[in-house]
C-alpha cells in the first residue's frame, strides 16, 4: 500500500537520501526540536525530514519537517514541482471517494479507559511563551451530526490532562459549524485525531472549499487511489487505516478552557483565550508508531498550507476571470493575482473572488500579466506605478476573517482590502515601459566591448 507515511519516507530515502536525517542523540521536546529545525535551515541551508529517535519522556520517536520542501510535497502528489498547483486542482475537480476496510495497522495497539494517557506522547513545546505542549500535526476527522457531510482539518491541540486537550476551532469554519450544531442539541461531537500520515493526506486535509466538499475524496485523488478507512473503536467515525496513530475523542458541549498563548503562522503568539474542550476516549496506534509533529510557523507548516490555498483561490478567480494567469499567497492573509485584463472591471472581480473564497484572505493585490507575482519587487512596482489609492483601493468593513490576526479589536471581526494595481484603462493603452530599441539590443554583443 502506498498510502502510509512509511512508504513515502522510503521513497525519499531512495530518491534523495540526504533529505532524510535521523537524530539519535537525546533531545528535550521543549524547544530543542524547533531549534534544530530552524538552525538546520538557517545555518546549514538544509531542510530534511527529521526523525528524532530519542525524545526525553516518551518512547515514541518524533518525525518533523516532512513538508518543508516543495519538491517533497510535489512527490507526494506524484507531480513535478512546478506542477503542484495544477495537480492539486485536478484532485479538487476529480475526487476519488474513500473506501472502508475491515482493519489496518493503526489498530495494532488499542488503548482505552485508564490506559489512555496523553502524557505518554512527546510533550513538544515549540516556541518561547507557548502555554504548554501542543499537538500540531493532528488531522481531525468529523461528521455533521445531522447529515452525511464529513470534514477534515488541522486543529491545534494543547495537552491539558491525561485524556484532555483544548482545541482551536476557527470561528465560522466547518468543524466549528459541526460543533455548534452538536452543542445546540446538548451533545458532544465525536472527533478522531489522526497523527502520522502520507503527505498527500495532509495536503488534502487543507483543501479549502464548500462544507459539502469531502476532503477525503481529495486525499484519494492526490494519492491516486481510494483512501482506506477503518471504523473507530468508540464511535462510528472512520479514520485512515494506515495512519501511525489515532486519538478517538469528542468535543464536549458547553465547556471551555483557557488555551494559549501559542506562536502561530502569523508570526505572533496570540494571548490566552477560552476554547473548546476535547476528551480522548481511546488511542490506537501501530506497534512501533512514529509521532508526527509539524514545526509550526516554519516551512513545514507554511508550504503545506499554501499549496491548497493557492489552488482554491486560482479556482475561485478563474470562475469570474477566465484569463487569470497566476495566484500566489506570499504571507499571512495576503494574495497576489495576475490577470490578462480584457475589459475594465475584471481586476475588481478578481478581488471580490478572492475575498469571497477564503475566510483568511484580507489583502488582495491584482496586477497585469506582465508582472510576476512570485517577485515581490515587481508587485510593489506595479502598486507604486499603476495604482491611484483613492480610485483603486476597495475596503470591505465588518467581515469575518482569521481569529488569529492580532490587528483586530475583536478576534476575527475584520476589514478587508483589495488593491487594483492593473494599468488603466488597459495595459496596451498605458504609458510604455522604457526599453532599449530592439535593433540595438540585438546588435550589442558583450564580447565586442569587454576585453
Ligand atoms: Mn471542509
Amino acid at each position: 500500500m502506498a498510502q502510509d507515511l512509511r512508504s513515502f519516507l522510503d521513497l525519499i530515502k531512495r530518491r534523495k537520501p540526504e533529505d532524510f536525517q535521523i537524530i539519535s542523540k537525546p533531545v528535550d521536546p521543549a524547544y530543542e526540536i524547533t531549534a534544530l529545525v530552524v538552525k538546520l535551515e538557517r545555518e546549514a541551508r538544509r531542510r530534511p525530514v527529521l526523525l528524532f529517535e530519542n525524545v526525553k519522556g516518551t518512547k515514541f520517536p518524533v518525525l518533523t519537517n516532512l513538508h518543508a520542501s516543495r519538491r517533497r510535497l510535489a512527490a507526494a502528489m506524484n507531480a513535478a514541482p512546478e506542477e503542484t498547483q495544477r495537480a492539486y486542482l485536478r484532485a479538487m475537480e476529480k475526487p476519488i471517494p474513500p473506501k472502508v476496510v475491515k482493519t489496518g495497522p493503526v489498530k495494532e495497539v488499542v488503548l482505552t479507559g485508564d490506559r489512555v494517557n496523553l502524557y505518554d506522547l512527546p510533550q513538544i513545546v515549540h516556541h518561547e511563551g507557548d502555554a504548554g505542549p501542543y499537538l500540531t500535526a493532528a488531522i481531525s476527522f468529523a461528521k455533521d451530526p445531522t447529515a452525511e457531510v464529513w470534514n477534515c482539518a488541522y486543529n491545534r491541540l494543547m495537552i491539558k490532562g491525561r485524556d484532555t486537550t483544548s482545541i482551536h476551532l476557527t470561528t465560522g469554519k466547518h468543524l466549528w459549524e459541526f460543533h455548534r450544531i452538536a452543542e445546540s442539541r446538548g451533545e458532544p461531537l465525536p472527533l478522531a485525531l489522526v497523527i502520522g500520515v502520507h503527505p498527500a493526506i495532509a495536503l488534502g486535509a487543507l483543501a479549502i472549499g464548500s462544507i459539502d466538499e469531502d476532503e477525503r475524496g481529495i486525499m484519494g485523488a492526490l494519492l491516486g487511489e481510494p483512501l482506506e478507512l477503518v471504523k473507530c473503536e468508540t464511535s462510528d467515525l472512520l479514520v485512515p487505516a494506515h495512519a501511525e496513530m489515532v486519538l478517538e475523542a469528542e468535543i464536549l458541549p458547553r465547556e471551555r478552557t483557557p488555551e494559549g498563548p501559542f506562536g502561530e503562522f502569523t508570526g505572533y503568539s496570540l494571548g490566552e483565550r477560552q476554547r473548546e474542550v476535547v476528551k480522548v476516549r481511546a488511542i490506537t496506534h501501530r506497534r512501533d508508531a512514529m509521532f508526527q509533529d509539524i514545526t509550526v510557523a516554519r516551512l513545514d507548516h507554511m508550504l503545506l498550507s499554501t499549496i491548497p490555498i493557492e489552488a482554491n483561490l486560482y479556482r475561485a478567480v478563474r470562475a469570474m476571470v477566465p484569463s487569470v494567469k497566476a495566484v500566489r499567497v506570499p504571507g499571512p492573509f495576503t494574495c497576489f493575482v495576475s490577470i490578462e485584463q480584457r475589459v475594465p472591471g475584471q481586476a475588481k472581480n478578481a478581488i471580490l473572488s478572492v475575498l469571497g473564497a477564503d475566510l483568511y484572505m484580507k489583502r488582495v493585490v491584482v496586477v497585469d500579466n506582465d508582472v510576476d507575482v512570485f517577485d515581490d519587487r515587481q508587485v510593489n512596482w506595479a502598486i507604486a506605478t499603476r495604482c491611484q489609492p483613492d480610485r483603486d483601493i476597495t475596503i470591505v468593513t465588518n467581515a469575518r476573517g482569521s481569529d488569529l490576526d492580532p490587528s483586530t479589536r475583536e478576534d476575527g471581526y475584520t476589514a478587508k482590502w483589495g488593491v487594483d494595481a492593473t494599468a488603466k484603462p488597459s495595459l496596451a493603452a498605458y504609458t510604455p515601459r522604457h526599453r532599449v530599441p530592439p535593433g540595438v539590443w540585438q546588435r550589442i554583443n558583450l564580447k565586442d566591448f569587454l576585453a
